[in-house]
């Protein structure tokens, strides 16, 4: 792996942790939402330094977590943060036509759809979220293990994209699974 990419990569997650301690220090999100920045990320375009793909839960938003302001983050939000065609195409366009480096896969405590799953209940369209995390935490009762595998089968769908293998392989991009703690409003990252 090119020592550059790496350097880039590691400096892009540097950051995110700065952000999260800030957020969890100052208690406020001190990202830039200024008009300035506004018209910086429409006339240069944007470049956000990472993809954060997380769970729709209410309290769990990203710019907050990591005290990002506008064109900093390419947010992917669904319940339980499964990835789905829709969600591996928005990812492929982030890293193959942004240039973006970073993936984070940002799970939380006390998730919802997560228990969901493991007491096996979900009707209407529900039911299709709850069907992609049972295989990934089918034999585990532990609440948090089962959060912590359902962050490890959104990095394996992600890994199924061909676009994002190769990058991986070219050292250009990394995938990182990373826990949310809804109390204390830390983020772990994992590896
Ligand atoms: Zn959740």
């Amino acid at each position: 792996m090119d020592k550059n990419n790496q350097d880039q990569i590691q400096a892009v997650i540097n950051k995110l942790q700065k952000g999260n301690q800030d957020f969890v220090t100052t208690e406020k999100n001190n990202g830039d939402v200024s008009q300035m920045v506004r018209i910086k990320n429409v006339q240069a375009g944007q470049k956000p330094d990472a993809v954060v793909v997380t769970c729709s839960d209410s309290r769990v938003p990203p710019e907050h977590i990591f005290s990002a302001g506008i064109g900093e983050l390419f947010v992917i939000r669904t319940a339980g943060n499964v990835i789905g065609d829709f969600e591996l195409g928005s990812i492929e366009y982030a890293v193959g036509h942004l240039g973006t480096s970073l993936v984070l896969v940002m799970g939380h405590n006390h998730c919802g759809a997560v228990a969901s799953a493991m007491e096996g209940h979900g009707h209407g369209y529900i039911k299709a979220i709850l069907e992609e995390i049972q295989p990934a935490i089918a034999g585990e009762e532990n609440v948090g293990k089962c959060e912590n595998l359902n962050i490890d089968n959104s990095i394996k769908r992600i890994l199924q994209s061909e676009t994002i293998n190769r990058l991986i392989r070219e050292g250009t991009v990394k995938v990182l699974g990373a826990k949310y703690n809804l109390e204390s409003g830390t983020v772990e990252f994992f590896g």
